[in-house]
């Protein structure tokens, strides 16, 4: 047992610099300050986001210790905390809840401007805990999962019923409720009607799983890989297109599929530059609404003008628009009574020390979700 005052070295994977290679090596957590624990992790897992990070996008600053999903028991807590105690089951947030601010009250958006994203990937007082042979290191965002300790503000960390899955637990600290949170809180999906998925990843999972609980009678979902099909239909879709099968551009598929006329929500999902036109596209003239979530390594993309012009909506979202606190507990919630077959996400899992494996398990067709096992 680590003494709760103490310094712990543990092994986390870290990457050196922008397309530099992921190494897992021992860094040295400290324990956390006031408002902070230090959270001993259960498991992780692999989202494609990881991937642009360590291509540098959208953070600049490394040393990088990695990885944004997963779940963990509290080891410590620092002495102003309050609502976290010692052997909770917590997931970390990359976006904070203090149900106080302008944009916490205005019921309109997750963006809580007290505790925002921490694109510098370091903690609110501008430093980490976590060092590497006395050199500083930064996170993703507000947490790095991929190590066996980290140390989180607990104004960034959800507690969770710990008899939910782990695995599971961590596919919804990101991945999944991104989706969910996107056809449950920005679009807000209504019963009876249409909806089109663009990527079937465990984002656009979600979102098929979001748009079946709100009553969405049509959910067609989008893949270049025919694999997909048996995943989305887990989920709820009860359409599927194979992109690239057809000289048609997915749009006009989307729109022969729902009677000509597009549906009323789609969801970009892929991160794919083009596709962000056809989702709007495909969605109805004067009413669609399509919800941008993919993320890729462009800043800038190309846009085609006309789709937006005719009284569509175009919004973009962080965590599917998902409170920290408030929405993310009633997902955990879904989730530990297994409301969604999450279990069907869950195809590998790799020990820590094998990270690399996980990114090239990741391009296989057959992969949605890579587990990170933790050693100890
Ligand atoms: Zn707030
Ligand atoms: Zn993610």
């Amino acid at each position: 047992m680590p003494n709760t005052s103490q310094v712990i070295s543990c092994k986390a994977a870290i990457c050196w610099g922008a397309g530099k290679p992921v190494t897992v090596e021992e860094i040295q957590v400290d324990p956390p300050k006031a408002t902070e624990v230090r959270v001993k992790m259960l498991c992780a897992s692999l989202c494609h986001t990881d991937i642009s990070s360590i291509q540098g996008f959208p953070y600049i600053n490394f040393p990088l210790a990695l990885g944004h999903e997963g779940v963990g028991v509290v080891e410590s807590v620092g002495d102003q905390v309050r609502n976290l105690k010692e052997g909770d089951v917590v997931i970390p947030t990359y976006i904070g809840e203090c149900q106080e601010c302008e944009n916490c009250v205005s019921g309109k958006t997750n963006l809580c401007l007290t505790y925002p994203i921490r694109l510098t990937g370091l903690l609110p007082d501008n430093t980490s805990r976590m060092s590497i042979r006395g050199q500083r290191l930064h996170h993703v965002l507000s947490c790095a999962t991929w190590s066996e300790y980290m140390v989180s503000d607990a104004n960034y960390t959800l507690k969770v019923d710990p008899t939910i899955d782990p695995a599971h637990a961590s596919f919804i600290s990101c991945g999944f409720s991104t989706g969910y949170g996107a056809a449950w809180k920005e679009a807000k999906v209504e019963s009876g009607s249409s909806v089109a998925v663009f990527g079937l990843g465990a984002v656009g999972l979600g979102a098929i799983s979001g748009a079946k609980m709100l009553g969405a009678t049509k959910i067609i979902g989008i893949d270049k890989n025919e694999m997909k099909r048996e995943k989305g239909e887990a989920f709820g879709m009860t359409d599927f297109i194979k992109a690239g099968d057809s000289a048609k551009s997915v749009s006009e598929l989307v729109k022969e599929m729902s009677g000509g006329m597009g549906v009323d929500y789609s969801f970009e999902c892929s991160g794919v530059a083009p596709l962000l036109t056809e989702s709007v596209e495909a969605t109805k003239v004067g009413t669609g609404k399509t919800i941008a979530i993919g993320t890729g390594t462009e800043p800038i993309i190309p846009f085609g003008l006309t789709s937006i012009m005719y009284g569509r909506t175009l919004k973009g979202s962080v965590f599917g628009g998902l409170k920290a606190i408030s929405d993310l507990s009633i997902v955990a919630n879904k989730c530990q009574k297994e409301e969604f077959p999450l279990q069907e996400l869950f195809t590998h899992e790799v020990p820590l020390t094998d990270i690399n494996k996980a990114f090239e398990l990741l391009k296989k067709p057959n992969c949605v979700k890579v587990v990170i096992k933790m050693s100890h």
